[in-house]
This record gives structure tokens, C-alpha cells and sequence, in this order.
């Protein structure tokens, strides 16, 4: 491909818009044809995914199935089946003053969408918005993180070989390619990332009056209540935390655990870093690594001083961080300032839930938040008074693998949400049209007015 500039861009926005405008895009068969073609690619280059997956980030198999390969199966499958209901237009009440009027809201693409990937989860958090984007009849660019190249380049030939340039294309590159990219007109924008980056994705389109989603990161914080499952908190907080080697978005960032509990817990979640991974995580086949030095040397940083009750072991060569577990953690000290996005997970005690909830509801919204504990009233309170992206009682992580369920952030955590038919109503455009009667016409709308008229009007809107 020619160098990447805004002539090369603009070209490629040009060719994509005479591809939507040829309506092509826009039948439930195209779509249909398409959805299955990205499938069967991935399907034929699955080995190849996993083996970059690996090269990348060192995900074992397991993880880079279940939560990269297999979810985008198990998504677009769902979508595939349930398509035909969503593209229909939607016919929805007409209020009497139309009286003999129907109402209809149309799905419509919104034309080229650009999507714009983080390095965690490289082949999903590129695939699935894609996926969206196709069934809502647009036409894509992608843009995966260059942070992980291996899984970038295997996207690139996937959709090289699967599609038209002119339809969907990949562009690979860094801050620079984004920066080029994002000063083009697309018709949506599609951005998985930090917080910072979000804000100059959301700059740039503010230029051109660009819709966009934002699936951003921050401090999730996960509750454990003093009547709460211990064993299974313990289990469920130490899977969510050192799947990826921490590096999910929606990983709990920190634990408030109730000071009746909190040694208990520490003890439990000790257990099961040990039932997982041994007593040398390094060695364990199912343990990944940090994805580059930059983001090693930062959470390094964050141990320092800290005090460790279980792991802190490290290894810059083999950007290997144990998982590790901070004791006697407050809201002052460094890992409680920014997303930690690593295998460290700090342990704060409380013991009023109200200083929990006003702790949380001070700080920026977060974009997942979990709760152990088996009190309704808790449940009750927490849910009702804490305002955060998305999440689980009594699990982590899990409320992503739903269809049924919105997934995005609110605040500083993102705007916006997908999965299952979110995905397709986030790239779509609902055009509502009035489809009027021809045979009534109330001529009581009409000038010259008089009171009489302004007498029905005000029975009809009052
Ligand atoms: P990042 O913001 O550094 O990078 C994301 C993308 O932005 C990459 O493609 C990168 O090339 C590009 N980019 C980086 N700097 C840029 C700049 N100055 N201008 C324009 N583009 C730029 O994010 P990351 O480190 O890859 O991912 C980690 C972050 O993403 C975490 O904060 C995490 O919580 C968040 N995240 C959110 C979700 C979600 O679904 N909400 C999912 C995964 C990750």
C-alpha cells in the first residue's frame, strides 16, 4: 500500500462511500454473505491466530480460544441467526394527532466505519465491532494495535483475502497511522482504548461532527462483602484478575474487601493463585506475559514500596510479573491513581459500605464493577446508588459474554455499547419517518389562525 497520508485516505473514503452508495451493502443476502465469509476465514486461519496470540502476548490456547477466537465465533454466529429480525423496518404507535399516519424507524448504515483496536485482546476487540459494522451495511476500515503485530498482520491477510479493498480494509501502524486516519470524514468511529487516546479520537471527530464510540478503561472496583462467598469470591476475583496476565479491560483493579473478611480473603485468593498457576507462575503454560517493556517498567514501578502478600516476582527480560496481591492498601498510594491493566491486584479493608459507595461514586465512573456477597439489601443498595459501565454479582468478567447485554462504559469509562443486536443498532442510524395520511388533512394547523384553532390545538397538546 502507498504510504499512509490524507490523499491515500481520502481515496480509500471515496472508494468505500461509491461502494455504499451503490446500495449493494444494504440487502439482508450481502450482509449474509459477507458475515459467513469472515467466518470461514477465521476459521481457516485459526491456527495462525492462535499462534500469534501467543507470539504477541504469550496467550495460552485456552484463553486465546475462549476469549478471542471462540467469542467471535459464538457473536457473529448470533448475529448471523438473528439478522433478518433487525434489518426490517420497524413500525412503532402513532400518537392521534396522526391520526390515519403510520410511523416506521429505519435501520440504515451509517456508511464507512472506522474501528480502532487496543493491544489486550488484538483479534476480538477489532473482529467484533467489525462484525457490527458489516451486518449494519457499512463498509470498514480497521486499524489494530501495533503493539501487537503478529495478531495485526494476521488480520491484515484474513481480510485481504476475504474482502474487497473497497469494502473493508486493514491499515496497519501506530499513533501516526490513527493520527492520519482520524483527520478523514468517516461516517462513525469505533474506539476500544485508554482513556487518554479517547479523548484525541474524540477531538478528532469532533471536527467533522463525527458519531463515536468510545470502549475505554479505568479503576473497576470489585466489593466483597462480609456475607459473601468467600471461596467462590476468592476463586472468581483471582481468575477475572490474572486471565491475560491482567490486562483486561473489565479486570477488577482493586478489591475492597470488608475488614471482618479481608485476611480471609487474601488467604483464599492465595490458594487459588496457587491452584492455578503452581508455585512458579513463569513455568506455568497458562500464565502470559506483560505485552512490551513500557507497560513492564510501569507496573514495576507500582510495587515499589508496596506491601506484597503474595507474588511481586519479576523478570524485565521475560516481561514476566507474578500475580501479585497488595495488603494494607489506601486510596493515596500510587497503583489506586490510574488503570493498573497488570497481574496487581491491591487489597483495601473498609468497614462502613457507605464509604465505599461515596469512595467510588467520587471517582471517575468506572467501567465494570463487581460485588460479592449474598445480602439482597447490599445487593439492593450498591446497584441503586453506584453508577458504573457494566457488571456482575457474584462473578467478574462474566457479564461480557452475553448477547443480551449492552456492553460499553458511561463517564470517563466510554459511550456507547455493543454486543448481540447492540452491535447492530450502534452502527446503525434510526431514521424515523412519518408516512402521513393523504386522506385526512386537519386544516386547523394551518394559518390564518384563530382562536378556535388554538382551542383544539391545546386539547391535543396539553
Ligand atoms: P491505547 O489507547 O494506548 O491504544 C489504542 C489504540 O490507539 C491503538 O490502536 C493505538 O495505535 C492508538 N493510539 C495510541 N496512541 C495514540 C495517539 N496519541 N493518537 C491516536 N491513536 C493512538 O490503548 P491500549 O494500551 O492498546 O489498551 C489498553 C487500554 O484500553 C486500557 O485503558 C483498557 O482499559 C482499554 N480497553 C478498553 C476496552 C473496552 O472494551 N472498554 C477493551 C480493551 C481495552
Amino acid at each position: 500500500m502507498a504510504e499512509l497520508n490524507p490523499e491515500v485516505v481520502a481515496e480509500i473514503l471515496k472508494q468505500q462511500h461509491s461502494v455504499i452508495n451503490t446500495g449493494r451493502t444494504r440487502s439482508l443476502e450481502f450482509r449474509l454473505q459477507q458475515l459467513q465469509a469472515l467466518k470461514k476465514s477465521v476459521q481457516q486461519h485459526e491456527r495462525e491466530i492462535i499462534h500469534a496470540l501467543h507470539q504477541d502476548l504469550r496467550k495460552p490456547e485456552f484463553e486465546a480460544y475462549s476469549t478471542e477466537v471462540g467469542y467471535f465465533y459464538d457473536s457473529i454466529g448470533y448475529i448471523i441467526k438473528n439478522l433478518h429480525k433487525w434489518i426490517k423496518r420497524e413500525r412503532v404507535r402513532t400518537p392521534i394527532v396522526h391520526f390515519g399516519s403510520r410511523s416506521y424507524v429505519y435501520s440504515e448504515p451509517y456508511g464507512s466505519a472506522l474501528i480502532i483496536g487496543p493491544f489486550n485482546y488484538p483479534f476480538m476487540l477489532v473482529m467484533d465491532p467489525l462484525v457490527g459494522a458489516i451486518a449494519a451495511g457499512n463498509c470498514a476500515v480497521i486499524k489494530p494495535s501495533e503493539y501487537t503485530p503478529y495478531v495485526s498482520q494476521i488480520i491484515s491477510k484474513l481480510i485481504g483475502e476475504c474482502f474487497d479493498e473497497s469494502y473493508v480494509r486493514v491499515i496497519e501502524g501506530g499513533q501516526e497511522a490513527n493520527s492520519v486516519l482520524l483527520q478523514a470524514p468517516f461516517d462513525i468511529i469505533f474506539f476500544t482504548g485508554s482513556v487518554r487516546v479517547g479523548k484525541i479520537v474524540m477531538k478528532a471527530a469532533a471536527e467533522h461532527l463525527t458519531p463515536v464510540v468510545l470502549e475505554l478503561g479505568g479503576k473497576s472496583p470489585c466489593i466483597v462483602d462480609q456475607e459473601a462467598n468467600l471461596d467462590l469470591a476468592a476463586q472468581r476475583i483471582v481468575w477475572g484478575k490474572y486471565l491475560n496476565t491482567g490486562q483486561t479491560c473489565v479486570a477488577p483493579d482493586y478489591v475492597l474487601a470488608h475488614q471482618a473478611i479481608r485476611k480471609k480473603l487474601i488467604a483464599k485468593m492465595k490458594e487459588y493463585i496457587l491452584a492455578f498457576y503452581g508455585t512458579q507462575p513463569r513455568f506455568s503454560p497458562d500464565y502470559g506475559r506483560i505485552v512490551n517493556l513500557k507497560h513492564w517498567d510501569r507496573l514495576n514501578g507500582l510495587l515499589e514500596g508496596a506491601v506484597i502478600a503474595a507474588g511481586g516476582q519479576t523478570d524485565r527480560d521475560d516481561l514476566y510479573i507474578a500475580p501479585t496481591l497488595l495488603d494494607e492498601v489506601n486510596w493515596n498510594d500510587k497503583v489506586m491513581e490510574d488503570e493498573i491493566f497488570g497481574p496487581i491486584l491491591p487489597v483495601l479493608e473498609y468497614s462502613d459500605l457507605q464509604q465505599v459507595i461515596d469512595a467510588v461514586n467520587s471517582r471517575p465512573k468506572p467501567l465494570a464493577l463487581y460485588l460479592f456477597t449474598n445480602d439482597k439489601q447490599v445487593e439492593q443498595r450498591v446497584m441503586s446508588t453506584v453508577s458504573f459501565g457494566g457488571g456482575c454479582v457474584n462473578d467478574t468478567i462474566m457479564h461480557l459474554v452475553s448477547p443480551y447485554l449492552p456492553f460499553g462504559g458511561v463517564g470517563s469509562s466510554g459511550m456507547g455499547a455493543y454486543h448481540g443486536r447492540h452491535s447492530f443498532d450502534t452502527f446503525s442510524h434510526k431514521k424515523s419517518v412519518l408516512n402521513k395520511s393523504t386522506r385526512i388533512n386537519p386544516s386547523f394547523l394551518f394559518p390564518p389562525y384563530n382562536d378556535k384553532k388554538l382551542g383544539l390545538v391545546k386539547r391535543f397538546l396539553k
